[in-house]
């Protein structure tokens, strides 16, 4: 890994996306959106996860439009909301979001999550949006192994990315381990547990490397290989979240914060949702 907030993995088609993202989830798209994207970008990010449902679409277009870096060195993530899914709807949404983003190609294009007798109907058509070009690397959201292994099955692709609740109170070892089997990236949603990071294991090992909790928690993501996209609207935290490139985590103290674990959800579980 570069030392970097470009360091990348290489999904399994080849197309590389940064380790780091910002995640804009609740940023609102009265400016706050623009503004914050413009900051990240200044800050080195190169990555940005977005998502129909979270209505700020064409503020994160606009900032990334005014922050003088070339559109292909942004990778640009979005979602196709559940109300959406199924075949034509899903086309639909998509040049929605592609529209208010006003990008030409979205580089990841992700289901959000795993609606019930629609999900693959929605993989079919984000196969067609990847066969066709409009789309650099297709992958799903909060699917559980059982959900992959019925798109697997089912499609053509096998999903690039699964974008999943993913932190120390929630390792998800064995969906993980599935995952890498089938060379899925995994990418955490709520990296910093919505803000809850006061737990003596994270604040000793940030004491030692003078870092900050949630700068542990993320290199602990980079290290056990998996996306990350924590939020922020202000801008010393955009920077410190981006500042993890310069510590390296021993094995002990990786396997201490993976102790954590309780299996812990801040948000809702993908197999018992109502939305
Ligand atoms: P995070 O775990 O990233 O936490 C964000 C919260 O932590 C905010 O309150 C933020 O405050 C605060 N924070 C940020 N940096 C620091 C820091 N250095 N020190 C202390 N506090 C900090 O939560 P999210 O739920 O937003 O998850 C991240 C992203 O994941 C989302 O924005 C979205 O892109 C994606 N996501 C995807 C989901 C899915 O279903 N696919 C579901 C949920 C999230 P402040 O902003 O005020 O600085």
């Amino acid at each position: 890994m570069t030392h970097a907030l470009t360091a990348h993995t290489t999904l399994s088609n080849g197309v590389k996306m940064p380790w780091l993202g910002l995640g804009v989830w609740k940023v609102k798209d009265d400016g706050e959106a623009e503004r914050t994207v413009a900051s990240a970008i200044e800050a080195g990010y190169r990555s940005i996860d977005t998502a129909a449902a979270y209505n700020n679409e064409e503020g994160v277009g606009a900032g990334i439009r005014n922050s003088g870096i070339a559109r292909d060195e942004i990778f640009v993530t979005t979602k196709i909301w559940n109300a959406h899914q199924g075949y034509d709807s899903t086309l639909t949404a998509f040049e929605d979001s592609r529209r208010k983003l006003g990008i030409e190609v979205v580089d990841l294009l992700l289901i959000h999550w795993p609606v019930k007798d629609k999900y693959l109907e929605t993989w079919r058509a984000l196969e067609k949006l990847y066969r066709d070009g409009y789309v650099r690397a297709i992958g799903v959201s909060n699917f559980q192994i059982h959900h992959l292994q019925d798109v697997i099955t089912a499609g053509e692709f096998v999903p690039m990315v699964n974008q999943v609740e993913y932190h120390p109170l929630l390792t998800q070892t064995e969906l993980h381990a599935f995952a890498k089997s089938r060379s899925i990236q995994l990418m955490a949603w709520s990296p910093l547990m919505q803000g809850n990071l006061d737990q003596s294991v994270l604040a000793d090992i940030a004491a030692k490397y003078s870092k900050s909790p949630a700068q542990v928690v993320l290199r602990w993501d980079l290290q056990n290989e998996v996306v990350t996209i924590p939020k922020s609207i202000t801008p010393a935290r955009i920077k410190e979240n981006g500042d993890i490139f310069d510590f390296t985590l021993t094995s002990e103290e990786m396997a201490q914060i993976s102790a954590l674990n309780q299996d812990h959800r801040f948000g809702p579980d993908p197999d018992n949702f109502n939305f």
